[in-house]
């Protein structure tokens, strides 16, 4: 006796070419069945719905609905994968299958009968793995990343990394050189922003042929990668199977260096007592130090990585008269008011550092619950948001104490003071510290051009404390 088949076909949002129309299916079953002499009662089709991601296929519904009612005793269908792709489906068709007698279910790729139980199984086992393969795209992309990772070996997306080939293991030598030049400066002292320039003005590019930036920079000199170390989501874990350009200790050297926040202050032998603390009067920007025309000077600097109007530059020698302010200050009751007003509102320093202390450890523990896999990595980052915030603003908050404590010993004595600082016998660190303990930032106004001397109200004093 004939059997009475329905025909389910569904396309695929992930069809790759061939047997992924929808007509082509249909064509398929429908000769199967012609061949085996079946009359077709039904033919259901879902269109641009993916079976697996959960929505409503109305006409698979269609289809169960057909089989309950016993309009059909077979199925023909173009691959499983069509059918079903998550193993609730399967069980939820076999059951509806078992109801209704039907025992046979065609596919183009391999028969059923669903009414065995080496058919239901070999289903099982084919819906199982088409599930696995959907569900598990992502997961196997990544689980690929990490065994890349742990064999040290690239993983292969993206440009290619600066001082490496397109291989990505093999050494670019002249880029190698670059980074090695690069990496020597920076430990010598030279700033960033400085070795950015250089970059810029030797027409040195990137891999994607752009200027260097000072960011980009400073990604590529604190990269493990430069090291010959592998890091997976951002975690070093273990040895690469490229060359290393520098070696592991100067990659610390540099990072240490880089994540400094204090670096700005004991980087290099200070050179300008208000480095980083004049600002230009016309623009806003912060002025640089330099020389010109063999003369120390801060200057607004326009160009790359400055971002001034380039118009204001002041000779160095205002430095003296930001002193001779600041001495004077030393030694007024306001300064002394100050002081003592701040050291009532802080929070006592030791528990700022306790809970910088604390805050530190927290962090600590989460990166090993994340190595451990008891956070994912959305977590670990939300969670290190609010703490690296806290941290960084009591930090700020101990450096502002620090700045009081400072001056402290050396208010109402100025002139001892005075004569330190005439002398040459401060070292220029301490001074530098005074004035940030006292300033927060000069404001310089553009002057005259060739004017013999500084005219004082050029400068304009913004007191911290
Ligand atoms: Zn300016």
């Amino acid at each position: 006796m004939p059997k009475h088949a329905v025909i389910y076909a569904r396309i695929s949002q992930d069809r790759t070419g061939e047997g992924g129309g929808v007509t082509r299916q249909l064509a398929d079953c429908r000769a199967e069945a012609q061949r085996r002499g079946w009359p077709v009662v039904a033919e259901f089709v879902d269109d641009d719905v993916s079976a697996y991601n959960g929505k409503t296929r109305p006409q698979y519904r269609a289809m169960l609905d057909a089989i309950r009612d016993r309009q059909a005793d077979a199925v023909l269908v173009w691959h499983m994968d069509r059918l079903h792709r998550r193993p609730i489906e399967l069980e939820e068709f076999a059951d509806v299958c078992a109801r209704a007698g039907v025992g046979d279910v065609v596919t183009l790729h391999g028969e059923f009968d669903l009414g065995s139980s080496d058919g239901l199984f070999v289903a099982r086992l084919m819906g199982a793995v088409a599930a696995n393969e959907s569900d598990a795209k992502s997961r196997r992309t990544k689980r690929k990343q990490l065994e890349l990772a742990q064999a040290g070996k690239p993983s292969g997306g993206g440009p290619r990394a600066y001082g490496y080939q397109a291989d990505r293991v093999t050494l670019d030598e002249a880029e190698a050189a670059v980074i090695r030049d690069l990496a020597s400066r920076l430990l010598a002292g030279e700033p960033l922003t400085s070795l950015t320039t250089w970059l810029q003005d030797s027409g040195v590019r990137t891999v994607m042929g752009k200027e260097w930036r000072t960011p980009t920079l400073r990604n590529l000199l604190k990269s493990p990668r430069i090291a010959g170390l592998r890091e997976h989501q951002g975690q070093v874990i273990g040895k690469a199977v490229w060359p290393a350009i520098i070696t592991e200790e100067e990659h610390s050297q540099i990072l240490a260096l880089l994540s400094d926040p204090s670096r700005r202050t004991n980087r290099t032998p200070r050179r300008y007592l208000l480095s980083g603390l004049c600002r230009c009067g016309r623009c806003g920007a912060k002025m640089v130090t330099g020389q010109s025309r063999n003369r120390r000077r801060y200057m607004c600097r326009s160009g790359p990585d400055f971002g001034g109007c380039g118009g204001t530059m002041i000779s160095a020698t205002v430095e003296e008269l930001v002193v001779d302010a600041i001495l004077y200050r030393l030694d007024t009751p306001e300064l002394a008011a100050a002081i003592d007003g701040r050291h009532r509102a802080d929070e006592s320093s030791a528990a700022l550092s306790e809970s910088i202390a604390a805050d530190a450890a927290k962090l600590e523990e989460l990166a090993e619950m994340w190595a451990a896999g008891e956070l994912t990595r959305p977590e670990w980052r939300a969670a290190r948001q609010t703490l690296d915030a806290r941290l960084i603003a009591n930090r700020r908050r101990q450096v502002q104490q620090a700045g009081s404590t400072v001056i402290a010993g050396h208010m109402g004595n100025a002139s001892a003071l005075r004569a330190a600082w005439g002398s040459g016998d401060m070292p220029l660190g301490q001074q530098a510290a005074i004035v940030r303990a006292l300033v927060d930032h000069v404001i310089i106004r553009p002057g005259t051009m060739g004017a013999r001397s500084i005219d004082p109200s050029r400068v304009e004093i913004h007191w911290r404390l």
